[in-house]
């Protein structure tokens, strides 16, 4: 048992079993030892890989779509640029190099990146000290002011929010729930009466054993930033793995230095993440009245941007690239890399023009 196991398990000792939400808020954010405390949590030498690490162009893509959807509403004098989870900033860099193609966006726009972990913010001043736009970093999207349009980037945040599972048994559904299991080793049980929460029942019939999952922390989110954008105006954009019509099953996964791992053995050390539940955030973003486009497989939604087209402009500059740029391309839009596992959705006001790519 590694130290952040000991202290959850004694947390559970004195005030009882943990939700499965609880323990990945632990395990991700803990200050000390949580996973996000680690600087090196993404990229080559971290947990796992994520797209804007692959390719300069994926970032370019995503800050010309902004300058887009802020064109599309009528380009705005003063609106905020906001990146939900920028990881190592390479997103938003890259985003932000791309729009100097617009002088006009970029005098506009105050950038706003939400980022909760303590090492990552610091790794993310470090790499910004020369940005091109003032920036100014929250913790969590509650503290945005509601002043001006905005338009948003996420790229696999969604992902690392917490969720809950529940399991349909003869009780009932009860949700699943960590214990320490007198072993002092952490385990799944389940909690002894049936839960409160209403469970959706338009994913077919639960039998005895299905797992339902689910992100309140998410449509909370989807909630909140759809809120924002039908009052000021502005535009959303949520990459992420996940499904578009949920039945019953569980995707919450922890990975290791590249590699599957389990989930309790060793919390802070290895990335938690779940699936993303698409339709689930159409539907939030729509009863909060915003309109949602998509979800579209990333290969897609790359290539309506224009990602062929940018890489052949950039292999012919760079011919001993070539390869590099060829395999880039594979990785992000092929089906049996990121293209299809991985989805775009987009979040407008009801009436405005469709984003670029949907
Ligand atoms: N978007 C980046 C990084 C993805 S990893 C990329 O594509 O490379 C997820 C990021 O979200 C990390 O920076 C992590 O610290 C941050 N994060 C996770 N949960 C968060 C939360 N609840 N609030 C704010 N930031 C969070």
């Amino acid at each position: 048992m590694n130290r952040l196991a000991r202290r959850i398990s004694r947390a559970i000792d004195t005030g009882g079993p943990l939700s499965i939400a609880a323990f990945m808020a632990m395990a991700l954010h803990d200050r000390e030892d949580g996973f996000y405390a680690s600087r090196e949590a993404i990229g080559a030498r971290g947990a796992f890989v994520t797209a804007p690490e692959i390719s300069q162009m994926f970032g370019e893509l995503l800050g010309l779509w902004c300058v887009q959807a802020w064109r599309d509403q009528g380009a705005p004098r003063r609106a905020y640029l906001v990146e939900l989870g920028p990881g190592r900033a390479t997103l938003i860099q890259d985003a932000l190099r791309a729009a100097r193609l617009a002088p006009d966006f970029l005098g506009s726009i105050e950038v706003v990146l939400v980022e909760a972990g303590a090492a990552q913010q610091a790794l993310q001043r470090e790499r910004m000290r020369d940005a091109p736009v003032a920036i100014r970093w929250i913790e969590q999207w509650s503290a945005i002011a509601s002043d001006r349009p905005i338009f948003v980037l996420a790229n696999e945040f969604l992902d690392a929010l917490p969720v809950l599972q529940f399991v349909m048994t003869e009780r009932g559904w009860c949700e699943r729930v960590i214990t320490a299991n007198g072993t002092r080793k952490l385990a799944f049980a389940l909690a002894p009466d049936p839960t409160m929460l209403e469970i959706p029942n338009g994913r077919g019939a639960a039998e005895p054993g299905a797992v339902y999952e689910v992100s309140p922390a998410s449509l909370a989110l989807i909630d909140e930033v759809s809120g924002g954008i039908g009052r000021r105006g502005g535009a959303a954009l949520f990459i992420d793995y996940g499904y578009c019509e949920g039945g019953f099953g569980e995707t919450l996964q922890a990975v290791r230095q590249h590699k599957p791992a389990d989930l309790l053995d060793a919390p802070g050390e290895a990335d938690l993440s779940a699936h993303v539940d698409f339709a689930a955030l159409a539907r939030a973003a729509k009863s909060a009245g915003t309109e949602a486009h998509g979800p579209l497989s990333q290969g897609d939604f790359l290539r309506a941007l224009g990602i062929e087209e940018r890489a052949a402009e950039l292999a012919a500059r760079n011919p001993e690239h070539g390869t590099a740029i060829a395999s880039a391309i594979d990785r992000l839009t092929g089906e049996a890399a990121m293209g299809k596992l991985f989805k775009a959705i987009a979040i407008v006001p009801r009436g405005a023009p469709a984003p670029p790519g949907f």
